[in-house]
């Protein structure tokens, strides 16, 4: 069957990004929206507009019943979840194929599969990938937990298998806490999670976040994009992005990046798929699979001319991977930074009035964004507002665009993280690539102001 109309249920950029992906390809689209977002340029630029409901999200962008009525009105053949909200949600897929309409993503199974730390962490080591030193499944008691310990050393870290967004996790540097740090973070978890069961990993110290993209066609083939470093993070939360990773050689990106994707092959994935690994002294250690397209997808997309939206699009619609392994080739160097309505160093939060706006252009650069003058950014959403992708042949060329982007970049009308970027950028270490996951939280408390 031919995909003729989309359903995109989602919102911001991403609903955007998606619209134009359709409509390159000739496929109609449908927006759907809370009735805080009617003036979001998604919902203007699509064919359709459906309103699902009041501001709160878990009203509208997570309101499974009112999308897929949304779907069977507009007779949308394809529903595609960008990133967050019902995107990693199994229930919902399958929701969406029970209804005949083509989920434009991974197979059900393997959403619930990763979504589970433990299972996701049994997977990957039976696909082969190399995971953080650990408990083998969940660790009930506290005789259990000292003969990991006896394995992983000290610090170890004890993790929520049901946690997500960084929450959930609880750093115990010796023995003598061993039993009472982990009984907290048992009952942090039920509280949080509904759910105390709770795993060991052997704590890295100051590792980067070194994360493959992959594709598979969902009938057993897969090629992997090269990696994305995303260590610049604060709160466990992404703020700049590049690829390639400034410390992963070719043959290291050959040689992991052949290790996920004949992992992702043996596992039959469909769809696009992010490996996330931390990265210290050379060694990659799995911590989790994201089964999504990823917000920083566009750094991937400059150096390989892939558009990843629309592969994805394809593999839903049954064609297959348009590229072989030994066809997709990496050039240059891309950096993304993520533009929030946010006071760039305290980061309280700034939605508001957009009073002037002005994107940067000129070859190589790209913003990904639902912003206009006169928009008025709702306070209910996720603060990016923003993302700025700049590619350069080289990383210090493009490091040069970016500086000269964010220069050009008006937002009037509320705070953005434009002045932290500009700041970041100029620091030798960043220019240097000298930065690892705790880097940025400590250079904040040094320069931020
Ligand atoms: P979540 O699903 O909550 O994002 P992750 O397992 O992806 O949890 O871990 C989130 C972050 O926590 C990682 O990016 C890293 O900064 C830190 N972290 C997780 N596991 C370890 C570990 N074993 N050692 C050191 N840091 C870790």
């Amino acid at each position: 069957m031919a995909i003729e109309k989309v359903l995109i249920a989602n919102r911001g950029e991403i609903a955007l990004r998606i619209h134009r992906a359709c409509h390159e390809m000739g496929i109609k689209t449908v927006a759907v929206h809370s009735t805080a977002d009617t003036d979001a340029m998604h919902v203007r630029l699509a064919d359709e507009a459906v309103c699902i409901g009041p501001p709160p999200a878990a009203d509208s962008y997570l309101n499974i019943p009112a999308i897929i009525s949304a779907a069977e009105i507009s007779h949308a053949d394809a529903i595609h979840p960008g990133y967050g909200f019902l995107s990693e949600n199994a229930r919902f897929a399958e929701i969406v194929e029970s209804h005949n309409i083509i989920w434009i993503g991974p197979k059900p199974e393997h959403i619930r599969t990763m979504g589970d730390k433990i299972e996701a962490k049994t997977t990957a080591a039976k696909l082969g990938l190399p995971l953080v030193p650990g408990s083998a499944g969940p660790v009930e008691t506290f005789a259990e937990a000292k003969q990991v310990a006896e394995t992983t050393g000290y610090p170890l870290i004890v993790k929520a298998a049901s946690g997500g967004g960084g929450r959930g996790m609880k750093v115990v540097t010796a023995e003598s806490q061993l039993e009472a740090q982990m009984a907290q973070a048992r009952s942090e978890a039920k509280s949080a999670f509904g759910d105390d069961t709770v795993y060991i990993e052997k704590y890295l110290g100051d590792p980067r976040h070194i994360e493959f993209q992959v594709f598979g066609d969902g009938k057993g083939n897969a090629i992997h994009l090269g990696e994305r470093d995303c260590s610049l993070q604060r709160r466990h939360q992404k703020v700049l992005e590049e690829a390639p990773s400034p410390v992963v050689t070719p043959e290291e990106r050959e040689r992991m990046g052949g290790i996920v994707a004949r992992a992702m092959a043996d596992m039959g994935y469909r769809g696009a798929g992010t490996i996330e690994f931390l990265w210290e002294n050379g060694e990659f250690y799995f911590i989790e699979m994201n089964t999504r397209l990823q917000v920083e997808h566009p750094v991937t997309e400059a150096i390989t001319g892939l558009d990843l939206v629309r592969e994805q699009i394809r593999i839903a619609d049954g064609h297959g991977l348009t590229l072989r392994q030994q066809d997709v080739n990496f050039r240059g160097h891309s950096i993304e930074c993520r533009i929030n309505a946010e006071d760039p160093w305290t980061f309280a939060p700034s939605p508001g009035l957009v009073k002037q706006y002005h994107a940067p252009g000129g070859m190589n650069v790209r913003v990904d964004s639902g912003l206009y003058a006169g928009y008025r950014v709702p306070p209910y959403y996720d603060s990016m507002i923003a993302k700025l992708i700049v590619y350069g042949t080289t990383r210090q060329g493009a490091i040069r665009r970016l500086r000269r982007a964010l220069e050009e970049f008006v937002i009037e009308g509320m705070k953005t993280t434009i002045p932290l970027h500009q700041k970041l950028i100029d620091d030798p270490e960043f220019q240097a690539g000298d930065y690892t996951i705790k880097w940025l939280e400590e250079w904040l408390g040094r320069e931020g102001k």
